[in-house]
């Protein structure tokens, strides 16, 4: 998997202080998508033990308190990326007492595979669909059509 920015300390993307991932690949071609150049999965930079390590080291930051974990995109369950992601959730929820993961994804619950639906698992909350602009709305709260459910696990 490849990532395309890593923010270690975010208030936009979720609730609460956080740390987010923003990895790249996705094949939902949403019309209006601000995040266009996250689109090839061979786009930005590895992910690889070392980022993970810091994601973790991140989230159990004694001074900075985060209070989770948001994986974003690009989408995080892209077929390409769901090993890289699901090691990822796994050790954050292994090794990071009392963090949750927010995950935004293109897909629908509903339409899940097998394997992208063993990453729900370890996370707290899925913000699915694609953004669709005729439903787009600025008031909506980490979302950003109407069509997209904020869906907790
Ligand atoms: S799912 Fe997100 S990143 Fe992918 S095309 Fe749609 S808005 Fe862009």
């Amino acid at each position: 998997m490849n990532y395309h920015q890593y923010y270690p300390i975010d208030v936009v993307n979720g609730p609460g202080t956080r740390a987010t991932l923003f990895v790249s690949g996705c094949e939902h071609q949403c019309r209006g998508c601000y995040n266009q150049s996250t689109w090839d999965p061979r786009s930005g930079h590895v992910f690889d033990r070392t980022m993970e390590d810091r994601i973790i080291a991140d989230l159990n930051d004694k001074r900075i308190v985060r209070r989770g974990l948001s994986l974003s995109g690009g989408d995080p369950l892209l077929p390409v990326n769901l090993s890289a992601i699901l090691t990822l959730v796994k050790r954050v929820k292994a090794e990071c007492a009392g963090k949750d993961i927010w995950l935004w994804t293109g897909y629908v619950l509903d339409e899940l595979s097998d394997e992208q639906r063993a990453v729900l698992a370890y996370i707290d909350v899925l913000v699915d669909g694609k953004f669709e602009q005729s439903l787009a709305d600025p008031s909506l709260v980490f979302r950003g059509s109407s069509n997209q459910i904020i869906r907790l696990l």
